[in-house]
């Protein structure tokens, strides 16, 4: 079931590690406890049993996607180094390897010229990201959408930056009118896009945006964090495609592998189209080292200390299956892709349904029919119940009724938030088993 076989292939790995250190003397390693080490792993073992099967086609809820089994095994051998990529006399090897790997994703989201590193996460990415733009344009609003990720408001409290919602489509897309009357007030110093937003997969309109740049002077900031990798997808309606080929026309983009790129959590990436934002990070810090002339990441992060481990696992997976439009890794992405068209069509054509919109990447919205707003929130949540009963485990989430509103007018709208279901289906694995989640759903019914 879990991909034990895989772990298999580690002594030989380890090994090869080894035999770089080989010339070391002896010495003695003690390890405090190891009488009782077997004991407490087992015992961990049971504790994290305790979890929903994230990594099975029938966990089709939030956001989560086993990590490649590559990326897995290389995180662990290099974590028997650990090196620290903060300073290349800390993480040597592994500092080469995330410069790599970035460019490789720089150069997947069509920047010529790029900076960047790995974070821990998205949000660290965008606080970043957002640093720099207020840096830049100090005392300057921030704006992003309705539907942009919560923390981007509060990124915006952290830097002291003054921040302001624009409004929405009713698929959940920055409405580009509502922009521009934002940016009319000449106070505007970034626009945060989103690139595949984490409750419905909307993507905003780069194009429009882009646009209007020619007559406002502000930053653009593109958080991919979740939907930057579908721009490798052959299978894009054109809009999404046109609006993620212009990925390459932002000031900054934020991608986490850790969604979509197949790798564990604590990895992020942030990317700044000038290299000499570099500059921004200046600092005079006594522990750290500087034994290279070369400019090292610890000099352009805010974060100091950072897995080594991580750039390993990434670096590795690239590897394996670079970030081409041709390779299995966009094919993996273009399955997510069809998976969430195949159900939707299953909903969309059955009248016991809502479903607002046609998901533009691989996040699918829709909720049981119901009469008002109130009604098919207390259904989708007892739906949400039954189908984790039946072992099909879905999400809720609260999303302006609107959405649902504008194809189906006879909703009454009694609350401006309904809960509805929501199932991201990022494993490619997901379209095989389109028709098992199907019938489970059709059996929770309420
Ligand atoms: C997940 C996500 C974030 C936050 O990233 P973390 O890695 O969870 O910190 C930000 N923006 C978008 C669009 C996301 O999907």
């Amino acid at each position: 079931m879990l991909d034990r076989e895989f772990f298999t292939r580690m002594p030989e790995a380890f090994q090869e590690l080894e035999r770089a250190f080989a010339a070391l003397p002896e010495w003695d390693a003690s390890v405090p406890g190891a009488g009782r080490l077997s004991e407490v792993l087992r015992e961990s073992a049971r504790r994290l049993g305790d979890n929903y099967p994230y990594f099975h086609p029938l966990y089709a809820g939030q956001m989560l996607k086993p990590p490649h089994p590559l990326a897995r095994m290389a995180y662990t051998l290099a974590m028997w180094i650990n090196p620290n990529n903060h300073a290349l006399d800390g993480g040597r090897a592994t500092s080469q390897m995330e410069k790599e790997a970035v460019a490789e994703i720089a150069s997947m989201c069509g920047f010529a010229t790029h900076l960047g590193h790995l974070t821990s996460g998205g949000t660290m990415a965008n606080l970043e990201a957002l640093w720099v733009a207020g840096l830049l344009h100090p005392g300057k609003r921030i704006v992003a959408s309705a539907q942009a990720h919560y923390t981007h408001r509060r990124i915006g409290g952290v830097l002291r930056l003054p921040f302001a919602e624009v409004a929405c489509d009713t698929r959940g897309r920055m409405d580009p009118d509502a922009l521009e009357h934002s940016l009319r007030a000449g106070d505007v110093g970034c626009v945060v896009a989103t690139a595949g937003s984490t409750a419905a997969g909307a993507v905003d309109p780069l194009p429009e945006i882009v646009q209007l740049r020619r007559r406002y002077p502000f930053r653009l900031h593109i958080d991919a964090a979740y939907g930057g990798y579908f721009t490798l997808a052959a299978n894009l309606a054109p809009e999404t495609r046109a609006a993620l080929d212009l990925l390459g026309e932002a000031d900054s983009v934020v991608i986490d592998p850790h969604k979509h790129g197949l790798q564990p959590y604590g990895c992020g990436a942030v990317l700044f189209r000038d290299p000499a934002v570099g500059t921004l990070y200046r600092h005079d810090s006594p522990y750290t080292y500087f034994t290279s002339g070369e400019l090292h990441l610890g000099e352009i992060s805010l974060e100091c200390s950072r897995p080594g481990a991580a750039a390993a696992a990434l670096w590795a997976t690239q590897r394996l299956l670079p970030l081409t439009r041709e390779g299995e890794f966009a094919q993996g992405l273009a399955a997510c892709r069809r998976a969430a068209l195949k159900l939707y069509g299953k909903l969309r054509d059955d009248p016991a349904f809502f479903t607002p919109f046609e998901p533009q990447l691989d996040i699918l919205v829709w909720a049981p029919r119901g009469a008002t707003t109130t009604e098919v929130s207390g259904r989708s949540r007892e739906v949400f119940e039954r189908a984790a009963g039946n072992g099909l485990h879905l999400a809720v989430a609260h999303l302006p009724a609107a959405f649902f509103a504008a194809k189906y007018p006879e909703l009454r709208v009694e609350q401006e938030r309904m809960a509805c279901l929501r199932s991201v289906l990022m494993k490619p694995e997901h379209e095989a088993w389109v028709e098992c989640i199907w019938e489970i759903l059709q059996r929770s019914m309420v």
